[in-house]
């Protein structure tokens, strides 16, 4: 599954940098699907979020930094383990219960962003 910040999050920022797949964002900061991935044209995720790969997207959060669930793989095919939360500094990059996915979907996600 994917991981989720939580409101316990103190925007120090350690965690962006690490993130294989571009999915982590400072709040009220725009997404894309094309930042850091090998993305292009019209994107649909695995959540359903459709769009243009190089359009800004609303921010998930104004508040605290957040991660994009279709660009999160757990750090699958890069890590052994997810990078945000083992830099975290407060431990509230946690797994994301409304974003469940096995293995076999976080590697084929990844296999998506980075052709
Ligand atoms: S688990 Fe890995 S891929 Fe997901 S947001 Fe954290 S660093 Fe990025
Ligand atoms: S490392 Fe943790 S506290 Fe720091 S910005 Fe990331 S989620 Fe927030």
């Amino acid at each position: 599954m994917a991981i989720k910040i939580t409101d316990e999050c103190i925007n120090c920022g350690a965690c962006e940098p690490e993130c294989p797949n571009n999915a982590i964002y400072e709040g009220a900061m725009d997404w894309r699907f094309s930042d850091g991935t090998d993305l292009n044209g019209y994107v649909v995720g695995r959540n359903g979020h459709s769009a243009d790969a190089e359009d800004p997207q609303e921010p998930i959060s104004d508040e605290v930094y957040y991660i994009v669930a279709d660009k999160c793989t757990e750090c699958k095919g890069f890590h052994d383990e997810p990078q945000c939360a083992a830099v975290c500094p407060v431990d509230c990059c946690i797994p994301d219960e409304n974003n469940e996915e096995t293995e076999e979907e976080l590697l084929e996600k990844k296999e998506m962003l980075h052709l």
